[in-house]
């Protein structure tokens, strides 16, 4: 996929193979010039407009994945990924898949050597969070289940189990035959009540490395004005973060 971005910096997102011309506020660029276009390049719109082409990154496309359930953010994702330390071995399991957005992100840390299998009970879902995972071209890294997670894991020897669904302590029994020593136990969830019944249920063989949110405020800087952007992403979920000592 491409990003095109007009003179206004406006970012449209398109695919490789177009078929059509595109008609924009910028006026019309043709299906040839458009498949043709590398990064870099400069095109003009029938109007006279400039616009420049860029190869899409990882987030142009994330930005854009189709939506079902509630995903969980970059912002999110990038912490959970942080504090867990996962990198190109890592072994995850995740559920439940919802849109894919989790383990797109997981899944664009851990490429090409590591794994993401991800445990879902909708089909739907598991419809829309394969289209995502295809179009970020992370098939063979993401592995989507169509499996109950409350009823056991598969995996052996995982680095990183990630629960986005409501009754994570359900899986903390499970996690003690997956989660290899030293293994990160993650559970996102949007009400602290929940939070207290996962800590409270999670075994001594467990240290709660931490348990926060994070909230984003971006700024606008230009010209004369530099202040906070009055729409903020504030609360999406509480993160805990638990590692299995024996
Ligand atoms: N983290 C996802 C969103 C997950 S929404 C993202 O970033 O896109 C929660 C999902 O968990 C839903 O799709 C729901 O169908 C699924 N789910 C709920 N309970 C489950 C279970 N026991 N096993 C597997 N999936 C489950």
């Amino acid at each position: 996929m491409k990003v095109l971005i007009d003179e206004q910096y406006r970012k449209f997102l398109i695919g490789d193979n177009l078929d059509k011309d595109l008609q924009l506020d910028f006026g019309v660029l043709s299906k040839d010039q458009l498949n043709a276009a590398q990064n870099g390049d400069v095109l003009q719109s029938h109007l006279g407009k400039k616009v420049f082409v860029l190869d899409a990154s990882f987030v142009d496309i994330f930005e854009k994945i189709k939506r079902g359930p509630q995903i969980i953010t970059l912002k999110d994702a990038a912490l959970i990924a942080a504090y867990t330390g996962i990198s190109d071995k890592s072994i995850i399991v995740d559920a439940g898949a919802g849109s894919g957005a989790l383990i797109s992100y997981l899944g664009n840390v851990v490429k090409p050597s590591g794994k993401v299998y991800s445990y879902e009970v909708s089909d739907e879902f598991i419809k829309l969070a394969s289209e995502n995972i295809k179009d970020l071209n992370l098939q063979d890294t993401v592995i989507i289940k169509n499996k109950n997670i409350y009823d056991g894991i598969d995996e052996k020897n995982v680095d990183m189990l990630s629960l986005d669904l409501p009754e994570p302590w359900r899986v903390i029994e499970h996690a003690n035959k997956s989660l290899k020593i030293g293994g990160y136990f993650v559970a996102y969830l949007p009400s602290m009540t929940q939070v207290q019944i996962f800590v409270s249920a999670l075994t001594k063989n467990y240290r709660i490395e931490q348990i926060f949110e994070d909230l984003q405020r971006n700024w606008i800087v230009r010209g004369q004005i530099a202040r906070p952007e009055s729409m903020m992403l504030g609360h999406t979920g509480f993160i805990t973060i638990a590692r299995r000592l024996y």
